[in-house]
């Protein structure tokens, strides 16, 4: 499908990240007003409180825009999502004569804070990047243990904590934890020194269900995506991993970038997984091209410096779908609810600057890497801005997430001061 031309000229533009086919889903606020639902189009949000008030939004459903989250719209399910996008289409089209209506609730998005855009009911981060895990366990276990022995059978996955979900341009502060001692030394309680990032995307749960669901299913269950970064704390993850997974080490904060994309945008970027070295169960068998290409970038910008990309990769390598992993998620009859946030894994590929963390980066601190500054890096240093950036490209359009930031702030002098 080529561009959707707009009236909004800014959203025309080949590497605008929000062309009338994006149409993605953020909370906002300007001033002092309080956050409401946008759409972004262009360099500008189409304000739906507004919209809604004018009239232009009603589907007979009741007010779906007086509350500062998208749970609402999600929790009315897959038609009238639909219709929510034709209508939205119809507003912002070129050819639908709806601009002297709707130019006068348009916001600057360069005005604008964005805020999370849902209500996290509750969050999983998975494991079902292939490189990932075979790099990771062959720093942890030897090459010959690199992949555990279910990995190929089921995305593997724990479960996270909603609370812990902020948006991004929230500053991350560097967790303090209890890390091994040296040898057969106690261990100690100290602030983490191996502070890393996770590229991963987020799929958003739009529908409850209660009882097992299909592949198919699944991917009809989700909302969107976003960009997602799994801030790890790797020196306490390694203390504390087995035998449940990791607990603290991810516990203190999880950066998703401010836009919903919805599947619908991203259905022309549909792919296959790739090939299955064992066959799935038949419950978790591919039913249709579930992943998405997607082109993914990861900066680093130290205080004051400029930035430097530590990867590139495609969210495309990636093992296990989200449906997949939704899917698995329900076989135990695990409730899952409006407003689940399933992280899909860490996005490395296979080659060495296509790695999604600094752990394999540096390849766990034994090759630390140069920035353009000439300074090198390990893990994060305080002070340093992590960023992570998405793209899929069309014909003649970009579809954008918006970036997924977060700043190291340093760890408390002392956690436990009162
Ligand atoms: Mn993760």
């Amino acid at each position: 499908m080529p561009l959707m031309r707009s009236w909004v000229e800014s959203a025309n533009a080949p590497d605008s990240p929000f062309p009338l086919n994006n149409l993605p889903y953020g909370v906002f606020s300007t001033g002092d007003e309080d956050p409401r639902c946008g759409v972004a189009i262009g360099d500008r949000i189409l304000d739906c409180r507004a919209a809604e008030d004018l009239g232009l939004l009603d589907f007979g459903t009741g007010r779906l825009f007086d509350v500062p989250f998208w749970n609402e719209v999600m929790e009315e399910g897959p038609e009238l999502w639909e219709r929510l996008r034709n209508t939205l289409t119809g507003l912002l089209s070129e050819a639908g004569g709806a601009r002297a209506t709707v130019e006068p609730i348009l916001v600057a998005q360069a005005d604008a804070e964005m805020h999370l855009p849902f209500l996290v009911s509750e969050y999983t981060d998975f494991y079902a990047g292939r490189h990932h895990a075979t790099n990771v366990g062959t720093m942890f276990r030897g090459a010959e243990n690199a992949l555990p022995p279910n990995w190929l059978h089921i995305p593997i996955g724990y479960n996270g904590r909603a609370s812990s979900i902020v948006v991004s341009g929230t500053d991350v502060r560097r967790p303090w934890g209890q890390l091994k001692g040296p040898d057969d030394a106690a261990p100690r309680f100290a602030p983490c020194a191996r502070f890393d990032l996770e590229l991963e995307m987020g799929a958003i749960v739009g529908q409850s269900s209660d009882g097992p669901v299909t592949v198919k299913e699944a991917d009809a269950m989700i909302f969107g995506y976003v960009l997602l970064n799994d801030w790890s704390a790797r020196d306490i993850q390694a203390w504390e991993y087995q035998p449940l997974g990791p607990f603290q080490a991810k516990a203190t904060a999880t950066t998703i970038s401010p836009w919903i994309v919805t599947r619908e945008a991203l259905d022309p970027f549909r792919t296959n997984t790739p090939a299955r070295e064992k066959e799935l169960l038949p419950h978790l068998r591919d039913a249709g091209p579930m992943l998405y290409d997607i082109d993914l970038e990861v900066t680093l910008a130290p205080e004051g410096r400029p930035a430097t990309t530590l990867a590139r990769t495609n969210y495309s390598v990636m093992y296990y779908s989200s449906a997949q992993q939704l899917a698995h998620h329900t076989t135990s009859g695990c409730p899952m609810t409006c407003g689940d946030l399933l992280g899909s894994g860490t996005i490395s590929g296979p080659e060495k600057h296509q790695r999604g963390s600094l752990l394999e980066l540096s390849w766990g601190g034994k090759e630390p890497i140069t920035l353009d500054s000439g300074e090198t890096r390990s893990f994060l240093e305080d002070g340093d801005t992590l960023t992570l950036k998405a793209s899929a490209r069309g014909d003649g359009y970009t579809i954008g997430f918006g970036d997924c930031t977060g700043k190291i702030l340093p760890a408390l002098t002392d956690p436990f001061a009162r």
